[in-house]
């Protein structure tokens, strides 16, 4: 199964606890900075989401969305 995740980059902090999660090691830090100033991270293009939620569980700011 194919997961899809979407990642709202104003929302994140870049504190790193989804790259902590994913079992895929698919999310990474993005070398760009949202309008807040803050590091965003993004998805790799390595490998595919196998859609256990964990990275959209854990974010404290809900910046991640995983649609099966
Ligand atoms: S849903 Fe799971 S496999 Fe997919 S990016 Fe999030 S933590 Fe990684
Ligand atoms: S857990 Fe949320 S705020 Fe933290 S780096 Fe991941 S997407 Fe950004």
């Amino acid at each position: 199964m194919m997961a899809k995740v979407i990642i709202d980059k104003e929302r994140c902090k870049g504190c790193g606890l989804c790259i902590s999660v994913c079992p895929k090691r698919l999310i990474i830090l993005s070398q760009g900075f949202n309008s807040k100033g803050y590091h965003f991270v993004r998805t790799s293009e390595q490998g595919h989401c196998v859609g256990c939620l964990s990275c959209a569980v854990i974010c404290p700011d809900t910046a991640i969305e995983v649609y099966k």
